[in-house]
């Protein structure tokens, strides 16, 4: 974005800061992204679907009055989600612990693991504690004990904060070592730039010669054969010189479809950690660390209801408590049960209470078809439109991961989700009736959840 508008920005920010108060500035305004600011528009992305729609409910006219007042125009005020600013999602982090011998200087080489995602912030339970174990041997231990640690788990249960503890731990223990955790997604596209740019060589270098490699979300390993194959050779080179392999993924490796079967089976050979959904116990100690870190109080009738009404995903957890601080903070009050019930029960944003049965109903009985039609293998267009707005559905308003949904449908892997759920959303972008159709069947299924 040009620097003036990025000036244009800033001096928005400010005057909104004079117009709201302090923990709500906090809140809302200090994780988003400014992407067009000129007097006709004004972009703006935000870390999640539900922060887009806080702010378009509760502080555009906030941010109108702000351009008034800074461009001398009524843009048009647009937020965007962009995942990559949820803290959850770093796509790629090259760090140096000591600049020892063996540091390589490579491109992004400075720290982009989020520093909130240590050992010390994890909270331990049932769910978790075999895999948070293994990941403590394997920072104190790089190479020797686990090789690879392949931790799975469904969305939101901690993966990727374990894999970061594990190179926060892992450096902070005196040890010269290199380590690059990245996204699988970063490495793909890594690898797809050095064969266009002929630089092969160096991306080959780069990767092996790491101690530590921690490759987030593998199974998107799946679908991009020539990387696998590259990687299965980076795997090999890298656990020949007993350097470490971290890997996670929403599936065991021999449910990753489309994975060769030799490195399904160099997977099976090191360890293998499920992380599970917590119990309610772990949720609430989860909920009670993360409202301390970020300096929050919620009263204890408070947190164990957003713990009982909130249990798949500790990612909408974390939603939760934000939603029910900001509820608070417009009526400047301290949380009460009551506060908390009517902000959790709010149509607007993520509603976990949102079934996946309850999807495959609604949009069965609106397209007249029968939910077994739903879930077949059928192909034809009049089952197979309906089917994709399922998917697109259950993508906004269920927890699950791409995989579990792919499940309901048949069997369909996650990649056909993928499809299914872009295709809806841009379709309604281009589609006023598909707009209406889904916000019938999405209001349909607030009012019955
Ligand atoms: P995944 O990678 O499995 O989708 P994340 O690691 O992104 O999940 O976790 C989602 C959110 O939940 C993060 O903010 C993370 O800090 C938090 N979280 C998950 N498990 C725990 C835990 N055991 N203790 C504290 N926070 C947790
Ligand atoms: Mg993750």
């Amino acid at each position: 974005m040009p620097s003036t508008e990025l000036q244009h920005w800033q001096a928005m920010l400010d005057r909104i800061k004079q117009n709201v108060r302090p923990q709500q500035f906090t809140t809302w305004f200090s994780n988003l992204r400014p992407f067009r600011c000129d007097s006709e528009h004004i972009t703006i992305r935000v870390p999640n679907a539900f922060f887009k729609e806080w702010l378009e409910g509760n502080y555009k006219q906030v941010i109108s009055r702000a351009a008034r007042a800074v461009l001398d125009s009524a843009p048009l005020i647009e937020f965007e989600v962009d995942r990559s600013l949820s803290s959850a999602v770093d796509s790629e982090a090259t760090v140096s612990s000591l600049a020892g011998p063996r540091t390589t200087s490579t491109r992004g080489n400075e720290l982009r693991l989020n520093d909130s995602y240590t050992f010390d912030n994890f909270v331990v339970g049932p769910s978790n504690r075999l895999a948070h174990a293994a990941s403590i041997a394997v920072s104190n231990n790089p190479g020797t004990v686990y090789n690879p640690l392949f931790v799975h788990g469904s969305v939101g249960l901690g993966k990727s904060h374990l894999l970061q503890a594990i190179c926060h731990a892992a450096m902070g223990n005196g040890n010269p070592l290199t380590l690059r955790y990245l996204s699988c997604e970063a490495f793909v596209n890594d690898f797809i730039s050095a064969i266009q740019n002929g630089w092969l060589e160096g991306f080959r270098r780069r990767y092996r010669e790491l101690d530590i490699l921690v490759l987030d979300d593998i199974q998107f390993l799946a679908k991009a054969e020539r990387t696998q194959e590259e990687f299965f050779h980076t795997f090999n080179s890298l656990y020949n010189a007993q350097k470490q392999i971290i890997l996670s993924s929403d599936c065991t490796p021999s449910e990753l479809p489309g994975l060769q079967e030799r490195l399904i089976s160099r997977f099976k050979g090191g360890l293998i950690v499920r992380i599970d959904a917590p119990s309610f116990e772990t949720r609430l100690a989860i909920l009670q660390k993360k409202a301390a870190v970020r300096g929050l109080r919620l009263p204890p009738d408070v947190q164990e209801y957003i713990a009982q009404t909130v249990t798949s995903n500790i990612r909408e957890l974390e939603g939760a408590i934000v939603k029910v601080i900001g509820y608070a903070s417009l009526s400047n009050t301290v949380p009460s049960l009551e506060l908390a019930k009517s902000a959790l029960r709010e149509p607007a944003g993520p509603n976990q209470m949102v079934t996946i049965d309850d999807v495959l109903r609604a949009v069965a009985e609106r397209f007249n078809l029968r939910v077994a039609d739903l879930q077949s293998k059928r192909r034809t267009k009049s089952v197979a439109y309906p089917r994709h707005i399922c998917m697109h559905l259950a993508r906004r308003l269920t927890s699950l991961s791409l995989s579990e949904i792919g499940g309901y449908f048949g069997g369909r892997d996650h990649s056909t989700v993928i499809y299914a759920d872009k295709k809806i959303l841009s379709g309604a972008r281009k589609d006023p009736e598909l707009l209406s159709t889904l916000e019938e069947i999405v209001n349909t299924l607030k009012s019955h959840g």
